[in-house]
């Protein structure tokens, strides 16, 4: 992940603006995190900090285009992003939390939970500093779509032979029932 980490009292009251449109930082965390896509079209990312009180507003949108295999047929699914984002994250807690004993820490003292990967406690009591960038990744994570489709009637692959059903014909689904259904098979339905 990248260490693009921002002193937060170096922002001004108004707020602070970043554009993060590097594609090299792009394809690195697709690398890092394996994630099976191409980028199409450049990715690029606007996110706006406001200091708050208790935390740290982070407003913007992810745009872009990414190639995806569908989830049917495993062809190309080209996707265009255009998402918005408005995520308010609290300060993390002055203490380090405690370690995990099985138990939940009491509602009272639980503090609202922080993202370490965007927003920590600066080295050395040297207050708190944001991540933008990271921000940014987390965003265009959850813009992706979990089950793309290269269009909306992809007919996906035989569950016999593995063709790609969307061009090529294949004869061994007549007849036979679809493997995937062979746990109904001697289902009987009692009529009442
Ligand atoms: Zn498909
Ligand atoms: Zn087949």
């Amino acid at each position: 992940m990248s260490t693009h980490w921002v002193p937060l009292q170096s922002i001004p009251a108004g707020g602070s603006a970043y554009r993060i449109a590097d594609q090299v930082f792009w394809q690195g965390l697709v690398d890092e995190f394996a994630l099976r896509l191409r980028i199409a079209d450049p990715i690029e990312a606007y996110v706006r900090v406001f200091p708050r009180e208790e935390g740290v507003l982070f407003r913007g949108n992810i745009r872009g285009r990414v190639s995806l295999p569908c989830d049917r047929c495993s062809g190309d699914s080209m996707v265009s992003l255009n998402a918005s984002f408005d995520n308010f994250e609290p300060f993390p807690c002055e203490r380090p939390p405690v370690k995990a004993t099985g138990m939940r820490p009491s509602q009272e003292n639980a503090p609202e939970e922080t993202d370490a990967s965007v927003i920590r406690l600066a080295a050395h009591g040297k207050g708190i500093e944001i991540n933008p960038s990271a921000l940014a990744w987390e965003e265009f994570s959850l813009a992706l779509p979990l089950k793309p489709l290269c269009s909306r009637d992809c007919k996906g692959l035989c569950p016999f032979c593995g063709c790609d059903r969307n061009t090529d014909d294949c004869s061994c689904g007549a007849g036979r029932a679809d493997p995937r259904l062979s746990v109904l098979q001697g289902l009987v339905i009692h009529k009442k």
